[in-house]
């Protein structure tokens, strides 16, 4: 059973190595599943060493070539990338949908999300910089230029499968790098469709790479790139355990990395909080991709005073949410990615209530003619959640709410920053002193401030502690890029 794309030339099932679309060298593949059925409907090299081998070594020698651009040159192949990525957002949207389960407009709308960063890198990629620094003495100029950094391997997640892959090749050829791409196991096929407009937008042999492996050969290929001392930079976005493998592998050969990495976000509605805007920030924040995004409330932490009018609110609104396939077009959620997910929620909501949380709605999976895939689970709320539950020491990663009443602000911020985790954290309070404590203590990358929708190509993200290291988007995302080089000439 094909996607449901119009255009069949954006449905790749093999690599992107040297610009050529190839099998593995192994010629294995393996099969790309819908999660709203579990049925297969796709195949994809299942590649190993030889193959990631053969895309640095293409991408290696694209690398002096596409370095010695000017970066108005480069800036125009991402600006013809753009204009492509938006032309097919509703078939990238629907491709998204079908492989990784979202619902349709969030699909489309990751689609503009991931073509927000490409266009953004356009733009950033002829403001590189340098310095001219005043001569401590006579005769001498210093000077500071920005060079990229070389070959940069990219390594993505299943949850966002344009978004990540786009956020990471757009500002490494921005800057002057060349890349090797490995998408996540269950969502090769959007990233093969990306890399298929950026050919058809000119990009230059050898310089964009990608190689597909089943989750069983993912170290195979992986590992090949870490210890390659050709490639100077991983960017990873994945768990934190996978994340501490690359950084411990990648320091035989010293490479750059960029790391975003998993989160265990507070989400704090305080007495004076507005209500109405509170729930709807949960609401967006929490359920955006059925709860499995990295900067999802994964705690979530109410006053006394208003604990009661608020978990009532949010449970009219859960209640109400319509779980189903992205083939429905109002669906709001979609299935969990695979089975592991859904036994991971699973083991979190039988241990809350083991340990004296309530379910006040959902709480179970869903099968029923309409939902006849294996993969759905009921938007859920649980009360009475503590600090020692699994649903509070880790990342749940569905559309599960645990509420855990506080009393005292310097309370609840000890127990929000009381966890290995830093990515984003989210408040609601009108108190303005409150506010800019509040936010000032919160150990984070990424705060949300009565807001719930935080994520944008011009802004910073990423985490502190183990939620990694590095920043994607903004002026900032550039330098993860580059490297500084002090130029100092004398006899002047
Ligand atoms: P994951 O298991 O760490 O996988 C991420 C990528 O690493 C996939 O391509 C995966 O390939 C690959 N991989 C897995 N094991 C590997 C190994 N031993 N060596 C080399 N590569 C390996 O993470 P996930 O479960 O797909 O994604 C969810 C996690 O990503 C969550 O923790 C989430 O918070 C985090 N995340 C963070 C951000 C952020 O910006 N901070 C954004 C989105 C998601 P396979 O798919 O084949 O296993």
């Amino acid at each position: 059973m094909p996607p449901d794309i119009h255009r069949p030339a954006l449905l790749r099932e093999h690599n992107f190595i040297a610009q050529q679309w190839r099998v593995a060298a192994s010629g294995r593949v393996y099969t790309v599943s819908d999660p709203a059925t579990g049925l297969d409907f796709a195949e994809v090299p299942d590649s190993g060493a030889d193959d990631a081998r053969a895309a640095v070594d293409a991408a290696h020698a694209a690398f002096p070539g596409w370095r010695a651009r000017t970066a108005r040159e480069r800036a125009q192949f991402l600006k013809r990338w753009h204009a492509l990525i938006i032309a097919h957002q509703e078939e990238l949207g629907r491709l998204i949908s079908r492989e990784q389960g979202k619902p349709q407009h969030e699909g489309r709308g990751e689609v503009l999300y991931a073509a927000s960063y490409v266009e953004w890198f356009a733009e950033e990629a002829t403001r590189t910089y340098g310095d001219l620094i005043p001569e401590p003495v006579r005769g001498k100029k210093l000077m500071v230029v920005k060079e990229p950094v070389g070959v940069v391997a990219a390594i993505t997640p299943w949850n966002f499968p344009a978004a990540m892959i786009a956020r990471k090749i757009a500002p490494a050829l921005a800057a002057g790098c060349t890349v090797v791409a490995k998408p996540a196991e269950d969502t090769p096929l959007t990233s093969l469709a990306l890399v298929r407009l950026a050919e058809e937008a000119g990009i230059p042999h050898g310089v964009l790479n990608i190689v597909t492996a089943s989750r069983a050969n993912a170290p195979a290929v992986v590992d090949v790139w870490l210890a390659d001392p050709r490639v100077r930079k991983i960017t990873f976005t994945g768990s934190t355990a996978v994340g501490k493998h690359l950084a411990r592998e990648s320091a035989g050969t010293l490479k750059k990395l960029s790391l975003e990495l998993g989160g265990n976000a507070p989400f704090i509605v305080f007495d004076d909080a507005d209500l109405d805007a509170a729930v709807e920030g949960l609401m967006a924040s929490k359920f955006r991709n059925g709860g499995q995004t990295c900067v999802c409330p994964n705690r979530v932490y109410v006053q006394d005073g208003v604990h009661d009018a608020f978990v009532g609110k949010l449970v009219a609104r859960v209640a109400a949410l319509r779980v189903g396939p992205a083939s429905e077009p109002d669906s709001q959620i979609g299935p969990m990615i695979n089975a592991r997910a859904i036994e991971k929620i699973e083991r979190h909501v039988a241990d809350a209530v083991a340990n004296g949380a309530r379910v006040v709605t959902g709480g179970t999976r869903l099968r029923d003619s309409q939902r006849d895939g294996p993969h759905y689970y009921a938007p859920t709320v649980l009360v009475g959640a503590q600090a020692a539950m699994e649903c509070s020491c880790e990342e749940t990663f569905g559309p599960v709410v645990p509420v855990t009443r506080f009393h005292d602000e310097a309370d609840v911020v000890r127990e929000a920053n009381a966890t290995p985790f830093g990515l984003a954290s989210y408040f609601y309070s009108r108190d303005i002193a409150r506010v800019w404590r509040v936010a000032d203590q919160l150990e984070c990358g990424i705060v949300g401030i009565n807001e719930g929708a935080l994520a944008a190509e011009s802004a910073p993200f990423g985490g502190v502690k183990e939620s990694g290291y590095g920043r994607e988007g903004s002026r900032y995302g550039l330098d993860d890029y580059m490297h500084t080089k002090y130029l100092c000439q004398g006899q002047l």
